[in-house]
């Protein structure tokens, strides 16, 4: 995360204490972290009592006395302590984790302790036919949902062991994955399809020269997994591919197969059937009337109540957990996704993006109005959208078109530069460098209807060369042909 990110997760968490390390390191670089929490710290309203640092020998830290706490000599100073268990109730919060939805606020996605144990206990089982003993390699961040389910607590859970590796699946070579699964003998492979897409690009080799025998599947998800990649990552290991399609607020797959219950066949494209628990539906997004048909677009919603492990609420706001998620559907109290979905004749599901203004870089989550009311803080920017556009790598990439508040400087293509990398620099410094928009375009006015509303969809599809449809309600003609000129 990037300070301001950080910031505003802190304000809305109000921890008494946060724990960080010196630096991560990235593609063989050092990332240092502690000048990141101090500057989150310093901006937001809410001061956490401690900081609790890890001292990995990466980056030199300032210490402030009285805040900052070194845990090498706090352990060596308890090592001999006994702390008892703390017995807690099964609808004690275990963690929050923030994710990105349509308002630039992060919300904090709420997880409770018993329930997230049964739904984990139950996925290690009836996804992942998993036994005590074998070994769960989950290639995520532990920051992320998939880290937390199946890093940490689900592989635990189920008496396995658990592997975590810090780093790319191309470095040292794009072999090193495969090298740790021949190591620990790895029964269980959990990742997400840009990183196959990443490896696919490399050469071919590096999957034959490592003994990967011992691997039973590999389950895939956090963006849509396309055909190609499925297949080719199938023909080299020679094991099921099984894409599971779920979200930070539901903390385990709601489309899979349940592969430990009964083998299924794989139908690459699609993510599966719903799971065991999930009332998945597939509803008319003006209606809410239930699309009960094969290959009926709609939203797709889960109907309460949710299964164990799903989110509680949104961290102290009830009233915006359910006026987000259950009523935005008309006519009925409704789980909704956002995500775009049908069921075929025989129960496969398969996801067709966001019904919001979310999207997914590289198995990224992020708000488009979080990456807007940033670049809208530049001094220079008047106004700004930002959308997401297909990538073959990455899945989508965000690219942002801005009108600027003084364009008379902007007649050059270096001037123009300058202030593309300014804006770039400082979504980087606020967000963080993964929500940084692949392009930022200089418009003299953005595609609107005449009431004043955002064209979004067609700003879209013109920067994905499609055609963006029926335009009559739009204000100004010229305002799409710039785009079209500019994107190319
Ligand atoms: P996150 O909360 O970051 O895990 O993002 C959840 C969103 O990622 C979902 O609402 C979908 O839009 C997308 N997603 C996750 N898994 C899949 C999948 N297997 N296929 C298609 N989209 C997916």
């Amino acid at each position: 995360f990037a300070s301001g990110s950080l910031a505003s997760r802190i304000e809305d968490a109000e921890p008494v204490a946060v724990v960080s390390a010196d630096a991560g390191s990235r593609g063989g670089k050092v990332v240092p972290y502690k000048p990141l929490l101090d500057e989150a710290i310093a901006l937001s309203a809410h001061k956490p009592a401690a900081v609790l640092m890890v001292n990995r020998g990466l980056a030199p830290m300032d210490w402030q006395a009285g805040r900052d706490h070194d845990w090498a000599s706090l352990r060596e100073q308890h090592l001999n302590a006994s702390v008892p268990c703390e017995w807690v109730e099964s609808t004690h919060p275990s963690y929050t984790l923030y994710t990105s939805g349509t308002t630039g606020k992060p919300k904090g996605v709420q997880r409770d302790t018993g329930g997230y144990t049964v739904a984990l206990a139950a996925s290690m089982k009836h996804i992942f036919d998993a036994q005590a003993g074998q070994t769960y390699f989950a290639t995520s961040d532990i920051g992320w949902v998939v880290g937390h389910s199946y890093i940490i607590y689900g592989p635990l859970i189920a008496g396995m062991t658990t592997i975590m590796y810090e780093g790319l699946p191309t470095r040292p070579d794009a072999g090193v994955w495969w090298s740790i699964v021949e190591k620990y003998k790895v029964t269980h492979m959990f990742s997400a399809p840009t990183a196959v897409r990443v490896l696919k690009k490399q050469d071919p080799s590096w999957l034959k020269k490592y003994d990967v025998s011992s691997l039973k599947a590999l389950w895939l998800a956090g963006e849509p997994l396309d055909e190609p990649t499925a297949q080719w990552i199938s023909d080299a290991l020679a094991v099921p591919i099984i894409d599971n399609y779920w979200q930070t607020e539901t903390g385990w797959p709601i489309l899979t197969l349940a592969n430990g219950v009964e083998q299924q066949t794989t139908r690459f494209g699609s993510p599966g059937k719903a799971m065991y628990g999930y009332a998945v539906k597939i509803v008319d997004e003006s209606t809410g009337e239930e699309l009960t048909g094969p290959n009926q677009k709609g939203v797709v919603g889960i109907e309460g109540p949710l299964p164990p492990g799903c989110m509680q609420t949104v961290w102290r706001d009830d009233a915006r957990f359910v006026n987000t998620y259950w009523k935005s559907i008309p006519g009925r109290l409704l789980y909704s996704t956002f995500d775009w979905g049908i069921r075929d004749a025989d129960g496969y599901h398969f996801i067709l993006g966001r019904t919001d203004d979310v999207i997914n870089v590289a198995g990224h989550r992020l708000g488009t109005r979080e990456i807007e009311e940033s670049i809208a803080s530049h001094p220079n920017i008047a106004e700004v959208a930002v959308v997401g556009v297909a990538d073959q790598l990455k899945g989508q990439v965000a690219m942002a078109f801005a009108v600027a508040k003084d364009a008379s400087g902007l007649d050059s293509d270096a001037a123009r530069l300058k202030l593309e990398g300014e804006v770039m620099k400082q979504v980087d410094h606020q967000l963080g460098a993964v929500a940084r928009p692949s392009r930022v375009y200089f418009v003299n006015v953005l595609p609107k209807t005449r009431s004043g509303k955002l064209l979004r969809r067609a700003l879209q599809a013109v920067a994905e060369r499609r055609d963006p449809g029926d335009l009559t309600t739009m204000d100004d003609p010229a305002a799409l042909q710039q785009v079209k000129d500019l994107v190319g």
